[in-house]
């Protein structure tokens, strides 16, 4: 039997970066993966639709590109094949970069699914056959899957998850869209760019109803005016295959209303993959579908770790990213770790328009108590936005009145998935309005609106 220091299951972005940050530390590693190196979020997750949305992102561009004298003998026309092939070849790249990445570290690949089996042991199963290896510390990143509605179960054909919606054969006329979550609102707007007509039925009363009610607000809008309907509050009933597609039945402010489309896409958050993997025979506790942990990602049982999407909220690829590193810091005798503050996890979502933000809520700054100081700066006032064509879209920042720390950061506009670095490296090093004020930024950026959104909460905006 193979012995080893660390052993991760699961080679998502938690776990294969776990495995490669044990290994920089000297520590004999082995990575167990049952499907691709890299997981969902390189595979069929994050990467895969990033790839599709620039397809759409140019075709728009492409379509609105007169004004800017970009002269076409003919309408623009949309190659789904082609887009899909570059998104699938994107995530094989990627696929062999962490193939790469874990030779270079002298991790040991193991393919098949791994069940716990106590004391230390690991049975991993591969096509029938089985071996077990021993590792002094684990780490289990065995991720996330979508999550099924009663009476919505995925069927590959008319009902889809991400994983179908990734990979269409034909661009649907039509597509119900349930959930308007991150993934809802993305493939809302990729299939809507591509010229599918796309309704959104979500339950809570707004869309990313994780994110700041007016960010909220300003990308329903600009949703309905691409021609997205969007019903909110909507509860979802049932469903009945109809000649056309799937008509989905569903309840408004208690009034029965109904959508028919070709296919349905479910969006309605994940599950965490708990199943089979021998926990029985540990200490390790479960909370719904993911394990209880501590802020070091330690289980109830002495020497196994879990992280990312498994050990809970939020379910960001990032998140599972540094708890990996910290985990295998930790194991290695670190003692300095840097211990995720969720309140400083950016959240990044690719629909045209983009938004992303870092830290509270305005809501949620004023029902904790909180004095706050609120800056908007709108893109309109931002002169390279002004000159990309992109001027819709808004930074807003919520700041302690008192301290000056900057409590959070809501951004809908371009490019802004970048931009929220700034601010996140803002609250890692409890920055106050008072530096990010003095901050140099350059001339002309789209970032000049961080500037300028603190400078508005203080009523020193420049160009509003
Ligand atoms: P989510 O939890 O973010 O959103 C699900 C949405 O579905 C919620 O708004 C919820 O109110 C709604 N909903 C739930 N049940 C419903 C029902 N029966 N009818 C109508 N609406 C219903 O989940 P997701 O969008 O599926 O994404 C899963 C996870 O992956 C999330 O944590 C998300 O943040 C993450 N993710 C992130 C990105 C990104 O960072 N760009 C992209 C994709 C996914």
């Amino acid at each position: 039997m193979q012995n080893y220091q660390v052993v991760v299951i699961g080679a998502g972005p938690g776990g294969y970066m776990a495995a490669i940050r044990a290994a920089q530390l000297g520590l004999k590693t082995a990575i167990i993966e049952r499907a691709e190196l890299g997981g969902v979020c390189l595979n069929w997750g994050c990467l895969p639709t990033k790839t599709l949305l620039r397809s759409t992102e140019i075709l728009r561009l492409a379509c609105e590109g007169a004004p800017y004298g970009l002269v076409l003998d003919s309408a623009p026309r949309f190659d789904l094949a082609t887009a899909v092939k570059r998104s699938r070849d994107v995530a094989k790249q990627l696929n062999r970069g962490v193939h790469g990445l874990m030779k270079k570290n002298k991790v040991t690949v193991m393919t098949g699914h791994a069940r716990l089996l106590g004391k230390g042991k690991v049975a991993v199963v591969d096509a029938g056959a089985e071996q077990e290896v021993q590792a002094k510390h684990i780490i289990l990143a065995t991720g996330a899957r979508a999550r099924a509605i009663p009476g919505f179960e995925p069927d590959n054909e008319t009902i889809w998850t991400a994983r179908e919606a990734m990979v269409p054969k034909a661009l649907p006329k039509s597509i119900t869209v349930i959930g308007a979550g991150a993934i809802g609102v993305e493939f809302a707007s990729f299939y809507s760019t591509a010229g599918s007509k796309v309704t959104i039925l979500e339950a809570a009363d707004r869309i990313l109803p994780l994110e700041d009610a007016e960010i909220s607000d300003m990308l329903a809008e600009h949703l309905r005016k691409q021609g997205i309907e969007i019903y909110t509050g909507a509860y979802v009933e049932n469903q009945k295959t109809t000649t056309c597609g799937v008509k989905v039945n569903f309840t408004k402010s208690g009034s029965p209303q109904f959508v028919e489309s070709e296919k349905v896409i479910l969006a309605v958050g994940i599950t965490g993959n708990v199943e089979s993997l021998g926990l029985e025979n540990t200490k390790i506790q479960i909370d719904r579908t993911h394990i209880t942990v501590n802020e070091h990602c330690e289980t109830d049982e002495p020497n196994i770790y879990a992280i990312g999407d498994i050990a809970g909220p939020p379910w960001l690829a990032h998140k599972a990213s540094h708890e990996g590193v910290m985990v295998a810091e930790l194991i290695a005798g670190i003692e300095d770790v840097h211990i995720l503050d969720p309140k400083s996890v950016p959240s990044c979502t690719y629909c045209y328009p983009q938004v992303a933000s870092v830290g509270i809520t305005e809501a949620q700054a004023l029902e904790q108590g909180f004095e706050v100081n609120i800056g908007r700066f709108p893109f309109i006032g931002n002169g390279k936005a002004l000159s990309l064509g992109e001027s819709d879209g808004m930074v807003k920042t919520v700041i302690d009145k008192k301290t000056g720390e900057l409590l959070g950061a809501h951004m809908i506009g371009p490019e802004v998935t970048e931009m929220i670095s700034t601010y996140a490296l803002a609250r890692t090093l409890e920055t106050t309005e008072v530096e990010l004020m003095r901050t140099v930024f350059p001339h002309p950026t789209l970032s000049e609106a961080l500037h300028e959104s603190v400078l508005a909460a203080y009523g020193r905006a420049l160009h509003i």
